[in-house]
């Protein structure tokens, strides 16, 4: 589709950051992990002053204006085939304060970048665990990281957060200013504007104890249980998250356990974790937080169908369902453990609601639902709370529905309503 519309303002306004079909960089702006688009024009602002340019402008043409940071939406949010994709990825800039431990984090970098500048300072940020996933949307959605039982989501060590909101106003927000809009983006998911700075409270983080260790999987039920059993008796200085994996590539299947060990190494008691089977390798060292964060190897275009449920808890009947999740061969199941830190904040002083889970499972389908896999679902998810909203492949109504508690999404209604008036949608669009 051709824009009938004049761009000069906007060219003459975004030095070198407007970009059309056929201009060098744009595909590269228009193409996120999980999809390839063809927006009408990609904006890449180097400044607030030049979002909240692209925002009226995008207003003022009645443009869809979709946002894009670290491109890893998994739901396929952040490209779009019409409109204005605002490209935030030249926002990028991580000012660390040592003193105060204050972190001011442009809305377009990534998780890589933030590490790499706190580690100097001995400081670290509870993120996620892919150095190329975005701030913005990992935060949005709350953030779960490496070190979440020890610090809390990503999003209870945010303190403010710049954003522009769907009029191309600029608003400072925290606690003490604009609280309602502060809350909301702390889970919400998105959709409440153009988050242009986050500012965090990083922690004192040391080396950390941090690898995997690959059991073969003989006995899942038992593996399961005593990976359980482990964690609940655990420091929340230790976040472990356990993946089975079905056979693949001439190997058979596996459970894959990741371990992050933060602080005092001396009575942790790993033990115990570290022989739940039969150890077919292990890669478990010490090393700096920053060296933790895995470089996300993706083909784009890649779409998983990816699903996810909060378990309150994680008793013998929910191991038994998820053993069975493992016997068609085609899912790849994800356990993390939570409880600590995330558990210690109400469950209503952010839109990050499932405060009181044990776990979080999560399912990928690599091959399409065997009749199996899909009952075995179906039967823990009736025992789970709800989605956490990031792990999801859909977006929409349904996911808003399964991510949010029915109190939590009144309540966030309530702050799209009147911040974004005629606003960004969840995807981020305007009508
Ligand atoms: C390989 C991989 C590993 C992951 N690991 C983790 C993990 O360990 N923990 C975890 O919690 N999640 C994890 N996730 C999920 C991740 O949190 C989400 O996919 C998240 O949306 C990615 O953020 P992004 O900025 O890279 O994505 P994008 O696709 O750029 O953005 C996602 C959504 O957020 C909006 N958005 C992003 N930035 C802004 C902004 N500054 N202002 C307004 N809106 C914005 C976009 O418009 C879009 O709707 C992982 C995902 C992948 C693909």
């Amino acid at each position: 589709m051709t824009l009938h519309i004049p761009v000069d303002y906007l060219t003459a306004s975004i030095a070198d950051g407007v970009l059309r079909p056929g201009d060098p960089w744009y595909t590269e702006g228009a193409t996120t992990m999980t999809g390839e688009g063809s927006p009408d024009l990609v904006v890449r602002p180097r400044t607030t002053h030049e979002v909240a340019t692209a925002v009226r402008f995008a207003r003022g043409h009645r443009l869809p204006l979709t946002v894009r940071a670290g491109g890893h939406s998994i739901a396929g949010l952040s490209t779009v085939d019409r409109g204005l994709l605002l490209d935030l990825r030249r926002l990028d800039d991580v000012a660390v304060d040592p003193g105060t431990r204050r972190v001011r984090v442009g809305g377009g970098a990534t998780w890589g970048t933030v590490a790499r500048a706190l580690q100097p300072h001995g400081l670290g940020l509870t993120a996620g665990d892919t150095a190329s996933v975005g701030v913005g949307g990992l935060t949005l959605g709350g953030g779960i990281g490496w070190m979440v039982r020890r610090h809390g989501l990503a999003v209870d060590n945010l303190v403010g957060a710049q954003v522009v909101t769907a009029a191309g106003e600029v608003l400072e927000t925290s606690a003490d200013a604009h609280p309602d809009l502060f809350w909301a983006l702390r889970g919400g998911g998105g959709g409440l504007g153009v988050v242009t700075r986050f500012d965090f409270r990083a922690e004192p983080v040391d080396d950390v104890l941090f690898g995997t260790v690959t059991f073969a999987l003989e006995d899942p039920l038992t593996l399961l249980t005593a990976w359980r059993d482990h964690q609940r008796a655990a420091a929340d200085r230790l976040t472990t998250v356990l993946n089975l994996l079905p056979p693949m590539e001439g190997r058979p299947a596996v459970a894959m356990l990741g371990l992050c060990l933060v602080g005092e190494r001396e009575g942790a008691g790993l033990d115990p974790l570290l022989a739940l089977g039969t150890v077919l390798r292990s890669d478990v060292a010490v090393r700096p937080y920053a060296d933790v964060l895995a470089e996300g190897h993706h083909a784009p275009g890649g779409r998983p169908t990816m699903r996810n449920t909060f378990l309150p808890e994680l008793d013998d009947a929910a191991l038994a369902h998820v053993a069975r999740l493992t016997e068609g061969g085609a899912t790849v199941v994800s356990l993390r453990a939570l409880g600590g830190a995330l558990a210690r904040v109400p469950a209503d002083a952010t839109a990050f609601a499932h405060r009181s889970a044990e776990t979080l499972v999560t399912a990928i389908s690599l091959a399409g639902d065997t009749v199996g896999s899909a009952c075995a679902w179906a039967d823990l998810a009736a025992r789970g709370t709800g989605s956490y909203v990031n792990f999801l492949s859909v977006a929409g109504e349904h996911a808003d529905a399964v991510a949010y508690p029915a109190r939590t999404r009144q309540r966030l209604e309530q702050v799209r309503e009147r911040y974004a008036a005629a606003g960004l949608s969840r995807a981020g669009v305007l009508p």
